[in-house]
Protein backbone atom coordinates (compact mmCIF):
# COMPACT_ATOMS: atom_id res chain seq x y z
CA UNK A 1 0.00 0.00 0.00
CA UNK A 2 1.10 3.22 -0.89
CA UNK A 3 0.59 6.35 1.90
CA UNK A 4 0.98 10.27 1.23
CA UNK A 5 1.21 12.53 4.06
CA UNK A 6 0.89 15.68 2.84
CA UNK A 7 -0.15 19.28 3.97
CA UNK A 8 -1.28 19.95 7.67
CA UNK A 9 -1.71 16.65 8.79
CA UNK A 10 -3.62 14.97 6.10
CA UNK A 11 -2.90 11.37 5.33
CA UNK A 12 -4.76 9.17 2.25
CA UNK A 13 -4.06 5.87 1.94
CA UNK A 14 -4.13 4.46 -1.20
CA UNK A 15 -6.36 7.21 -2.20
CA UNK A 16 -9.13 6.95 -3.73
CA UNK A 17 -8.28 9.59 -6.53
CA UNK A 18 -11.14 8.75 -9.23
CA UNK A 19 -13.11 11.44 -7.75
CA UNK A 20 -10.44 13.85 -7.61
CA UNK A 21 -10.84 14.50 -11.31
CA UNK A 22 -11.87 18.19 -12.40
CA UNK A 23 -15.67 18.43 -13.26
CA UNK A 24 -16.13 21.73 -13.53
CA UNK A 25 -13.21 22.69 -15.58
CA UNK A 26 -14.47 25.29 -17.77
CA UNK A 27 -12.85 26.20 -20.99
CA UNK A 28 -9.86 28.81 -19.84
CA UNK A 29 -9.00 29.30 -23.11
CA UNK A 30 -5.68 27.67 -22.51
CA UNK A 31 -2.60 28.17 -24.76
CA UNK A 32 -3.12 24.20 -26.48
CA UNK A 33 -4.44 25.38 -29.80
CA UNK A 34 -4.85 21.74 -30.45
CA UNK A 35 -6.89 19.82 -28.17
CA UNK A 36 -9.52 22.06 -26.79
CA UNK A 37 -10.07 21.94 -22.97
CA UNK A 38 -12.93 20.15 -22.85
CA UNK A 39 -10.82 17.41 -25.22
CA UNK A 40 -8.66 17.25 -22.69
CA UNK A 41 -10.92 16.57 -20.06
CA UNK A 42 -12.37 14.12 -21.19
CA UNK A 43 -8.59 12.48 -22.04
CA UNK A 44 -7.92 12.97 -18.73
CA UNK A 45 -10.85 10.84 -17.77
CA UNK A 46 -9.83 7.81 -20.12
CA UNK A 47 -6.59 7.91 -18.83
CA UNK A 48 -7.76 7.65 -15.17
CA UNK A 49 -10.36 4.91 -15.79
CA UNK A 50 -8.45 2.49 -18.24
CA UNK A 51 -4.54 3.35 -17.41
CA UNK A 52 -4.42 3.35 -13.96
CA UNK A 53 -7.61 1.42 -12.88
CA UNK A 54 -7.26 -0.84 -15.79
CA UNK A 55 -10.81 -0.62 -16.72
CA UNK A 56 -12.93 0.39 -19.91
CA UNK A 57 -15.35 3.25 -20.63
CA UNK A 58 -18.38 3.76 -22.95
CA UNK A 59 -19.40 6.94 -24.56
CA UNK A 60 -22.35 6.84 -21.71
CA UNK A 61 -20.40 6.58 -19.08
CA UNK A 62 -18.20 9.29 -20.24
CA UNK A 63 -21.81 11.42 -20.27
CA UNK A 64 -21.21 11.56 -23.98
CA UNK A 65 -22.56 10.81 -27.84
CA UNK A 66 -21.75 10.05 -31.12
CA UNK A 67 -21.84 13.70 -32.62
CA UNK A 68 -20.60 15.72 -29.80
CA UNK A 69 -17.99 18.21 -30.44
CA UNK A 70 -15.33 16.89 -28.09
CA UNK A 71 -15.83 13.77 -28.78
CA UNK A 72 -15.85 14.54 -32.92
CA UNK A 73 -12.55 15.97 -31.96
CA UNK A 74 -10.98 13.35 -30.37
CA UNK A 75 -11.91 11.24 -33.29
CA UNK A 76 -11.03 13.73 -36.00
CA UNK A 77 -7.17 14.00 -34.16
CA UNK A 78 -6.89 10.35 -34.06
CA UNK A 79 -6.63 10.18 -30.09
CA UNK A 80 -9.65 7.99 -29.23
CA UNK A 81 -11.58 5.18 -31.48
CA UNK A 82 -14.59 3.54 -30.84
CA UNK A 83 -15.17 -0.03 -30.88
CA UNK A 84 -18.95 -0.34 -30.52
CA UNK A 85 -19.88 1.28 -27.35
CA UNK A 86 -16.36 1.40 -25.95
CA UNK A 87 -13.88 4.30 -26.22
CA UNK A 88 -10.52 3.19 -26.44
CA UNK A 89 -7.36 5.89 -26.60
CA UNK A 90 -5.10 5.52 -29.63
CA UNK A 91 -1.51 5.12 -28.68
CA UNK A 92 -1.28 8.86 -29.76
CA UNK A 93 -4.38 9.13 -27.24
CA UNK A 94 -2.39 7.74 -24.64
CA UNK A 95 0.66 9.57 -24.54
CA UNK A 96 -1.18 12.60 -25.05
CA UNK A 97 -3.42 11.98 -22.10
CA UNK A 98 -0.32 11.36 -20.20
CA UNK A 99 0.95 14.49 -20.43
CA UNK A 100 -2.24 16.04 -19.39
CA UNK A 101 -2.87 13.93 -16.73
CA UNK A 102 0.86 14.80 -15.56
CA UNK A 103 0.81 18.73 -16.36
CA UNK A 104 -2.65 18.69 -13.86
CA UNK A 105 -0.86 17.12 -10.84
CA UNK A 106 2.25 18.97 -11.46
CA UNK A 107 -0.25 21.99 -11.04
CA UNK A 108 -1.60 20.57 -7.91
CA UNK A 109 2.00 20.22 -6.53
CA UNK A 110 2.63 23.82 -7.30
CA UNK A 111 -0.20 25.24 -6.04
CA UNK A 112 -0.15 23.39 -3.00
CA UNK A 113 3.86 22.78 -2.41
CA UNK A 114 4.88 26.63 -3.47
CA UNK A 115 2.13 28.61 -3.75
CA UNK A 116 1.09 27.37 -0.29
CA UNK A 117 -2.87 27.08 -1.61
CA UNK A 118 -5.89 26.15 0.27
CA UNK A 119 -7.16 22.26 -0.41
CA UNK A 120 -10.40 24.31 -1.02
CA UNK A 121 -8.69 25.63 -4.35
CA UNK A 122 -6.08 23.62 -5.44
CA UNK A 123 -8.90 21.19 -7.60
CA UNK A 124 -10.40 24.39 -9.22
CA UNK A 125 -7.09 26.22 -9.98
CA UNK A 126 -4.92 23.27 -11.11
CA UNK A 127 -7.98 22.76 -13.96
CA UNK A 128 -7.28 26.16 -15.00
CA UNK A 129 -3.56 26.09 -14.67
CA UNK A 130 -2.91 22.85 -16.72
CA UNK A 131 -3.92 24.19 -19.76
CA UNK A 132 -1.45 26.51 -19.50
CA UNK A 133 1.22 24.38 -18.33
CA UNK A 134 2.23 23.48 -21.55
CA UNK A 135 5.20 20.96 -22.78
CA UNK A 136 7.90 22.48 -21.63
CA UNK A 137 6.98 24.52 -18.91
CA UNK A 138 5.70 21.12 -17.26
CA UNK A 139 9.50 20.29 -17.28
CA UNK A 140 10.85 23.28 -15.74
CA UNK A 141 7.85 22.99 -13.00
CA UNK A 142 8.93 19.67 -12.46
CA UNK A 143 12.64 20.14 -11.77
CA UNK A 144 11.51 22.96 -9.31
CA UNK A 145 9.58 20.73 -7.30
CA UNK A 146 11.67 18.08 -7.14
CA UNK A 147 10.50 15.74 -9.89
CA UNK A 148 7.75 14.68 -7.52
CA UNK A 149 6.08 10.96 -7.75
CA UNK A 150 2.56 11.79 -6.48
CA UNK A 151 -0.15 14.72 -6.56
CA UNK A 152 -1.42 15.80 -3.54
CA UNK A 153 -4.23 13.62 -3.44
CA UNK A 154 -1.53 10.70 -3.56
CA UNK A 155 -2.11 9.85 -7.54
CA UNK A 156 0.49 9.32 -9.47
CA UNK A 157 2.41 11.94 -11.70
CA UNK A 158 3.25 10.10 -15.05
CA UNK A 159 7.35 10.82 -15.41
CA UNK A 160 8.51 13.30 -17.79
CA UNK A 161 11.82 13.34 -19.54
CA UNK A 162 13.25 15.46 -16.71
CA UNK A 163 12.71 13.28 -14.66
CA UNK A 164 14.88 10.36 -15.84
CA UNK A 165 17.49 12.90 -17.07
CA UNK A 166 20.50 14.57 -15.36
CA UNK A 167 21.60 17.97 -14.87
CA UNK A 168 18.24 19.43 -15.77
CA UNK A 169 18.88 23.37 -15.64
CA UNK A 170 15.71 24.68 -13.52
CA UNK A 171 16.47 25.61 -10.40
CA UNK A 172 15.04 22.88 -8.04
CA UNK A 173 12.95 24.57 -4.38
CA UNK A 174 11.72 20.99 -3.11
CA UNK A 175 14.27 18.21 -2.46
CA UNK A 176 14.37 15.32 -0.85
CA UNK A 177 15.95 16.24 2.73
CA UNK A 178 19.14 13.43 2.18
CA UNK A 179 20.03 15.74 -0.87
CA UNK A 180 20.15 18.89 1.51
CA UNK A 181 23.94 20.35 2.51
CA UNK A 182 25.04 20.46 5.84
CA UNK A 183 23.26 23.49 7.46
CA UNK A 184 20.64 23.99 5.02
CA UNK A 185 17.37 25.10 6.32
CA UNK A 186 13.74 24.52 4.89
CA UNK A 187 9.96 23.21 5.49
CA UNK A 188 8.68 20.63 5.28
CA UNK A 189 6.67 20.21 1.68
CA UNK A 190 5.29 16.71 2.17
CA UNK A 191 6.44 13.11 2.87
CA UNK A 192 6.23 10.11 0.95
CA UNK A 193 6.60 6.40 1.89
CA UNK A 194 5.75 3.68 -0.31
CA UNK A 195 5.55 1.88 4.17
CA UNK A 196 3.23 2.98 6.71
CA UNK A 197 5.24 1.79 9.38
CA UNK A 198 7.94 4.53 8.55
CA UNK A 199 5.50 7.31 8.21
CA UNK A 200 3.81 6.34 11.32
CA UNK A 201 7.77 6.56 12.82
CA UNK A 202 7.78 10.11 11.41
CA UNK A 203 4.64 11.24 12.86
CA UNK A 204 5.25 9.82 15.75
CA UNK A 205 8.61 11.80 15.89
CA UNK A 206 6.47 14.70 15.47
CA UNK A 207 8.18 15.12 11.68
CA UNK A 208 5.28 16.88 9.94
CA UNK A 209 4.74 19.02 6.84
CA UNK A 210 4.58 22.88 7.41
CA UNK A 211 7.50 22.79 10.05
CA UNK A 212 10.92 24.16 9.46
CA UNK A 213 13.51 21.39 9.62
CA UNK A 214 17.47 22.11 9.24
CA UNK A 215 19.96 19.22 7.96
CA UNK A 216 23.08 18.77 10.98
CA UNK A 217 25.07 16.01 9.52
CA UNK A 218 24.86 13.18 6.65
CA UNK A 219 26.90 10.95 8.38
CA UNK A 220 26.97 7.94 9.69
CA UNK A 221 23.05 8.93 9.72
CA UNK A 222 20.84 12.05 9.08
CA UNK A 223 20.79 14.31 11.92
CA UNK A 224 18.38 17.01 11.16
CA UNK A 225 16.59 19.65 13.72
CA UNK A 226 13.12 20.05 14.07
CA UNK A 227 12.41 22.98 16.97
CA UNK A 228 14.66 22.02 19.95
CA UNK A 229 14.90 18.29 19.02
CA UNK A 230 17.05 16.99 16.92
CA UNK A 231 16.26 13.53 15.29
CA UNK A 232 18.32 10.80 13.05
CA UNK A 233 16.97 8.99 10.52
CA UNK A 234 18.57 6.22 7.72
CA UNK A 235 19.45 7.42 4.24
CA UNK A 236 15.62 5.57 3.55
CA UNK A 237 13.68 7.87 6.06
CA UNK A 238 16.09 11.16 3.95
CA UNK A 239 14.32 10.27 0.93
CA UNK A 240 11.39 10.05 1.78
CA UNK A 241 10.91 13.72 3.42
CA UNK A 242 10.45 16.03 0.52
CA UNK A 243 11.88 19.86 1.99
CA UNK A 244 11.02 23.56 0.41
CA UNK A 245 14.24 25.29 0.83
CA UNK A 246 13.69 28.57 2.17
CA UNK A 247 14.58 31.44 -0.38
ZN1 LIG B 1 -4.55 15.32 -7.40
ZN1 LIG C 1 10.68 15.67 -13.65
Amino acid sequence: MEVVLFREDVICLDVQYADMRPRNCENSGGINMKISDEAEEILEELWTVIVEKKSTLTLKGLDLEKGDKEVEELLRLDLIELIGEEVKLTSEGREEARGTIRRHRLAERLLADILDTKDTYIEEMSCKMEHALYKGVDESICTILGHPRVCPHGAPIPKGRCCRKAGWKAKRVVHPLSELDVEQMGKIAYIHSQEPEKLQKLMAMGVMPGMTITLITRFPSFVFQLGQTQIAVDKEIAQDIYVRLVI
